[in-house]
C-alpha cells in the first residue's frame, strides 16, 4: 500500500474507529456485488460511521483529499450507482441504523438512514400506524437508498413515491457541513424547499444521514386478488373500475405478462394460483379501514366485473397467508433475478395506452436481434411505469440490447427511469427523457454543491473536464 492510502486509512480510523475501517484485502465481498452483475465493486476501502458527526468528518476530509466517496445503503439499487469504481472509498450507512422516535399523535417517525425499510414498517405498525412505502427488496434496502433514488414500489397508486413521504431531511454535504432540516411539518413553505433538491439525487449531491418520515393511519383490512385479463386494455379498464368502486382505496395494481407469470411458476413451491395461459395477470390490492364491508365491496366488485367478462378470471385472498401468497407472485422478481447468469434491465415510464404497443415492439425486436432470450414484462401500470427484464448470456450482450429498446422508447413521451434513477447505467440515455437546459442546469446543481466532484462522481451525469468512465481512477489513491 502507498504512503497516501495508508494515511487515509489511519485518519479513518481515528474518525470512525477500529472494526469499521477495511482497507483493500479486508473488504468483504458484499460490499463489492450489486443486484444488476457480480463482483463489480473496485474500493479502495470502506468506512462505516456511526453517526451523522462522523459522516461529516469524513467527507470533510475527503473533500480536502479529493477522495472520491460512494454512499452504500442495502445495494439493492438497480442502476449500478452505489458500486464504487476503483480507487473509491465505500461509506456505509449501515450503522445508521436507529429509529429514534415515533410521534403516534403527530404520526411521524424520525429515524437514521441505514434502517432497513421492513425494520421501519414494523416499527410503524408496532405504533399501530403504517409507513406507505414499500417494494420487493424491503428486507435490505434502506430508508436512505430509498430516498436517495426516490423510490417507487408497489403503493406508489396511492400514496406517491418515496418523496411524498419525506418531511425532513439531514444531509452531510460535500465539504461536511450538516444541512439539518428536520421539521415533521406536511406545510413548510418558508423559502426554497431544500429536501427535494437531495431526494431522488442518488448520492451525487449529499449523503442523507437521518430522516422524519409521514406515517398514516394503520390498514385494518387488506383485500387481495389476481386476476388473469385478455389484454392490457383490459387491464387498462380493469384499473379505473376498482379505482371507482373502492372509492380511493386501491394500493396496488401490479401488472405482469404470461411470460412472468410462467417464469415464476417453474420456481420451487412457487405459489401459482391461476392456469398458466393468460395474456396478462393483475395483482389488485385494496387497504381500508373497515374490514366488515371493504371485503365485501371488493369481493362484489370484482364478481360483477367477472359476470361482464371485464375480467377473465380472478382468486381472491381468504386469509392473510393467501394474501402474501399473491403477492410473492409479483415480489419472485428478485429470485428471477437472481438465477439469471445476467441480464438488462428496464424500467420506463410512457403513456399507459401506449405501453400494450411498445411491449409489442419491444419483443418483436428482441426475438430478431437476440432469438432466444425471454424477456419479462411487468409494471406499476396505474404509475405508467413498466419493467422489462431480458436474461443475457453474459453481461457483454447488455449495450446492444439497451440501444434497441430504448431506441423504441425514443420518440414517445417517454422516461428511461421511472424509479430506479440513472447511475452509471442509464447516464448515457438520459438525453432521450430530459433536455439540454434541464441536464445542464443538473451539472450546474452538482458543480455547485459538490465542486470537487467527489460525490457518486459519474453517476447520473458527468462534470465537464472531469474524468468520468468506468475504469478511470478517483481521487489521490490506486490500489497496488
Ligand atoms: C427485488 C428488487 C425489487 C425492487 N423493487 C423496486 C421497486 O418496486 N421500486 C423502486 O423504485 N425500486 C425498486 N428496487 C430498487 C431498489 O430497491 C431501490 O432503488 C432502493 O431505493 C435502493 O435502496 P438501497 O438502500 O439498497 O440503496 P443502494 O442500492 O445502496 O444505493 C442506491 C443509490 O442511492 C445512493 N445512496 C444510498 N444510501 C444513501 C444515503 N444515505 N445518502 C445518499 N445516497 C445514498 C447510492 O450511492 C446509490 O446511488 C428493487 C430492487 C430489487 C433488488
Amino acid at each position: 500500500m502507498n504512503d497516501n492510502l495508508n494515511n487515509l486509512l489511519a485518519q479513518l480510523h481515528d474518525i470512525a474507529g477500529e472494526g469499521n475501517v477495511f482497507g483493500h484485502g479486508e473488504i468483504d465481498s458484499r460490499y463489492r456485488v450489486d443486484w444488476t452483475a457480480g463482483d463489480v465493486g473496485q474500493p479502495v476501502a470502506v468506512v462505516r460511521p456511526r453517526s451523522t458527526q462522523e459522516v461529516s468528518e469524513v467527507l470533510s476530509l475527503c473533500s480536502r483529499l479529493g477522495q472520491a466517496v460512494v454512499t452504500q445503503g442495502g445495494r439493492t439499487g438497480m442502476v449500478r450507482g452505489g458500486t464504487a469504481r476503483r480507487g473509491e472509498l465505500i461509506v456505509s450507512t449501515e450503522l445508521l441504523n436507529a429509529i429514534e422516535e415515533i410521534d403516534p399523535s403527530a404520526a411521524v417517525m424520525r429515524l437514521q438512514a441505514g434502517v432497513p425499510l421492513q425494520k421501519a414498517q414494523a416499527a410503524a405498525a408496532e405504533a399501530e400506524l403504517s409507513l406507505p412505502m414499500d417494494l420487493g427488496a424491503r428486507g435490505s434496502a434502506t430508508i436512505g437508498g430509498m430516498i436517495a433514488t426516490n423510490a417507487g414500489g408497489n403503493r406508489v397508486v396511492r400514496y406517491g413515491m418515496t418523496r411524498d413521504s419525506v418531511l425532513g431531511l439531514e444531509v452531510v454535504l460535500a465539504d461536511g457541513s450538516i444541512l439539518e432540516s428536520l421539521q415533521p411539518f406536511v406545510k413548510n413553505n418558508a423559502g426554497y424547499d431544500l429536501k427535494h433538491l437531495f431526494i431522488g439525487s442518488e448520492g451525487t449531491l449529499g449523503l442523507v444521514t437521518r430522516a422524519v418520515l409521514r406515517l398514516r393511519p394503520p390498514n385494518r383490512s387488506q383485500s387481495v386478488a389476481l386476476c388473469g385479463v385478455e389484454s392490457l386494455e383490459q387491464a387498462t379498464g380493469m384499473l379505473r373500475y376498482m379505482e371507482g368502486c373502492m372509492g380511493g382505496q386501491v394500493t396496488a395494481f401490479e401488472v405482469m405478462w404470461n411470460s412472468f407469470y410462467v417464469a415464476v411458476s417453474k420456481l420451487p413451491g412457487a405459489p401459482c394460483p391461476l392456469p398458466l395461459h393468460y395474456p396478462v395477470y393483475v395483482l389488485i390490492e385494496s387497504l381500508g379501514a373497515d374490514p366488515s364491508t371493504d371485503v365485501v365491496r371488493f369481493e362484489r366488485a370484482l364478481s360483477a366485473a367477472l359476470d361482464t367478462g371485464a375480467l377473465a378470471d380472478a382468486v381472491i385472498a381468504g386469509s392473510g397467508r393467501e394474501a402474501h401468497d399473491i403477492w410473492r407472485v409479483r415480489d419472485s422478481i428478485g429470485e428471477l433475478l437472481a438465477r439469471m447468469k445476467a441480464f438488462a434491465p428496464f424500467d420506463v415510464s410512457l403513456p399507459v395506452g401506449e405501453i400494450a404497443a411498445f411491449v409489442g415492439e419491444v419483443s418483436q425486436h428482441l426475438a430478431a436481434s437476440v432469438p432466444g432470450r425471454d424477456a419479462l414484462f411487468f409494471g406499476h401500470l396505474g404509475d405508467n411505469n413498466l419493467h422489462i427484464v431480458v436474461e443475457l448470456e453474459s453481461a457483454t450482450e447488455a449495450h446492444p440490447v439497451e440501444q434497441l429498446v430504448y431506441g423504441l422508447l425514443r420518440g414517445r413521451l417517454n422516461s428511461v427511469s421511472a424509479e430506479h434513477g440513472i447511475g452509471l447505467l442509464k447516464r448515457d440515455y438520459l438525453s432521450y427523457s430530459r433536455s439540454v437546459p434541464e441536464i445542464e442546469l443538473m451539472r450546474r446543481l452538482k458543480g455547485l454543491l459538490d465542486p470537487r466532484n467527489i460525490l457518486n462522481p459519474g453517476r447520473i451525469v458527468s462534470l465537464s473536464g472531469t474524468a468520468t468512465t468506468e475504469g478511470e481512477t478517483y481521487g489521490s489513491w490506486t490500489i497496488v
